[in-house]
């Protein structure tokens, strides 16, 4: 371990043979300046709670220790299901790890940092706006209890950036327990390094999983750890309606935490074949493919991983992701629904509500939210205020019908006990729902209104939100317009890839 002026660092990344990487240093942006600092991530690591002209100069490059050894991770993968060799960190750079209050290393990577030897075409840039939807995004994320790569804050500058016109250049400080992808594993194993992929697989195993090496196999004890931690992150995005938009094997971290924000999306109206990207023409990574899609990566992870694995190890191992990923997925949606016990008519409500939601075109968080605001507030037991249930069947053409799934829940929600066999109270149910239902989501048009003023200087939307997202459940009087459902122009925003 290193010690920087402000904090101590190491890099293990880069004690590994240099066919894993090409150590170089960042290419600062001009006039590079703050646009937010992540004050309570920077507490996690000891870091100064203000954005300081120190760490610009540290982060942007333009003051870097000589000893930091930055370095442009190769990988390759499958982008939209077809393999390419030609990739690794094309604007981006591992700069060191840091270490959290309970001494466990992060990594710490500028994205937007210049051109590398992996940017084939690319400038090696960053833009402002998917700067700042990435940023918003992993906070949202860790607000709402989903794994996530994080980040630390963010800068912009003089650079001009072409995209469909001229840009900001920016650059985000991520920060991740890895950068190591499926990716990683796949440049081995197609470009034969039999020994690294070896030599990779230990260190893996070495920094994440050091539990596996007890195991009689530890490459298969460490891919059941991927694929398990992969089918949580999956449930918890199909739960909460988060459509990445991107799913290729590169942007999948083997420590299932959300990676690589770029045209993600939440769903507005519960919509199974949503898709935020503008390029998925074919609809691979709709909303409702995810599952299987994880599924289909995890696939190829296992065939790079093959020669250290047998391959009745591995197929046995990528048949229990279905069943992790239906428990933690039923785990999360009935304690959204405040259901603890389970009876044979819960698969039917469940059904019958997305149907309902689906045919009505509802907005989810909403509904979600709503069904969780039906306290008593009559004293007759256990109905809910007409009120309340009307909040609920607004959000529906068709009310009668909503109606009628609604008293059936209502009726459902009766027969929750505690472990004491003694009734569950309404505003008990509810208020452990209103915990696991956020009332605001990173909309896609709260996040284009918080870029607009950014691109002119405004930086004060983007504080604005990281307090919302920050304590999604809460319920922050005053910022009602902040849960309400898109404007006309806001809906069914595609993003584009061009970032
Ligand atoms: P992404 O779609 O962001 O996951 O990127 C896929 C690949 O393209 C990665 O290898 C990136 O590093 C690379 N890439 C994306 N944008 C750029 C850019 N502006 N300049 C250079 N490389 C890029
Ligand atoms: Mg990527």
């Amino acid at each position: 371990m290193s010690t920087h002026q402000f904090f101590p660092y190491s890099n293990r990344f880069a004690d590994l043979p240099s066919c894993f990487y090409t150590e170089l240093k960042p290419d600062p942006l001009t006039g590079s300046r703050w646009v937010a600092w992540n004050s309570r991530l920077a507490e996690h690591f000891g870091l100064p709670n203000q954005a300081t002209e120190e760490f610009r100069s540290l982060f942007s490059g333009e003051c870097l220790p000589k000893e930091m050894r930055s370095l442009a991770m190769k990988y390759t993968g499958h982008q939209f299901g077809v393999y390419n060799p030609d990739l690794g960190d094309g604007r981006g750079l591992l700069l060191c790890e840091i270490y959290d209050e309970n001494g466990e290393a992060h990594d710490v990577h500028l994205k937007g940092s210049g051109l590398t030897p992996y940017s084939r075409m690319g400038d090696g840039r960053a833009v402002l706006r998917s700067t700042v939807r990435e940023y918003l995004c992993s906070e949202a994320m860790v607000g709402l209890g989903i794994p996530t790569t994080q980040a630390l804050g963010m800068l912009t500058s003089d650079t001009v950036v072409y995209r469909e016109k001229g840009e900001a250049g920016a650059l985000l400080i991520r920060v991740a327990k890895s950068h190591i992808r499926f990716g990683h594993f796949e440049y081995l194993y197609y470009t034969d390094q039999f020994a690294e992929l070896t030599l990779l697989a230990d260190k893996v195993i070495d920094w994440y999983f050091p539990h596996c090496r007890q195991h009689e196999k530890p490459y298969l004890k460490m891919f059941e750890q991927i694929i398990e931690r992969t089918a949580v992150m999956i449930a918890h995005w199909q739960a909460v309606g988060f459509a990445h938009g991107v799913m290729n094997s590169d942007n999948m971290s083997i420590l299932g935490e959300t990676f690589d924000y770029g045209p993600f999306g939440f769903l507005d109206e519960y919509d199974p074949n949503y898709i935020c990207n503008h390029s998925d023409y074919q609809g691979r990574y709709a909303f409702e493919q995810q599952p299987r899609i994880a599924l289909w990566n995890l696939s190829a992870l296992a065939h790079a991983l093959s020669p250290l694995i047998e391959r009745d190890d591995l197929q046995q191992a990528l048949s229990e992701y279905e069943t992790v990923l239906g428990k933690k997925y039923s785990q999360l949606m009935r304690a959204k629904l405040g259901l603890t016990l389970s009876v044979p008519e819960d698969g039917p409500l469940f059904e019958s509500m997305f149907d309902l939601l689906v045919a009505n075109g509802v907005d989810y968080t909403n509904f979600m939210r709503a069904l969780s605001n039906l306290d008593d507030e009559n004293l007759d037991g256990n109905h809910s205020s007409e009120r309340a249930k009307e909040v609920v069947t607004d959000l529906f053409v068709d009310r009668e019908a909503a109606r009628a799934w609604l008293d059936l829940y209502l009726v459902r929600c009766d027969i929750e006990v505690t472990a004491d066999g003694e009734p569950i109270s309404s505003s008990v149910r509810c208020e452990s729902m209103r915990k696991v239902n956020p009332k605001f989501i990173l909309r896609n048009y709260l996040a284009q209104v918080a870029i607009d003023r950014a691109e002119e200087g405004d930086y004060s939307e983007i504080g604005r939100l990281m307090g919302l997202l920050r304590a999604p459940f809460d319920e922050h009087a005053g910022m009602e317009a902040y849960a309400k459902p898109p404007p006309d122009w806001g809906k069914k925003m595609e993003i584009s890839c061009s970032s």
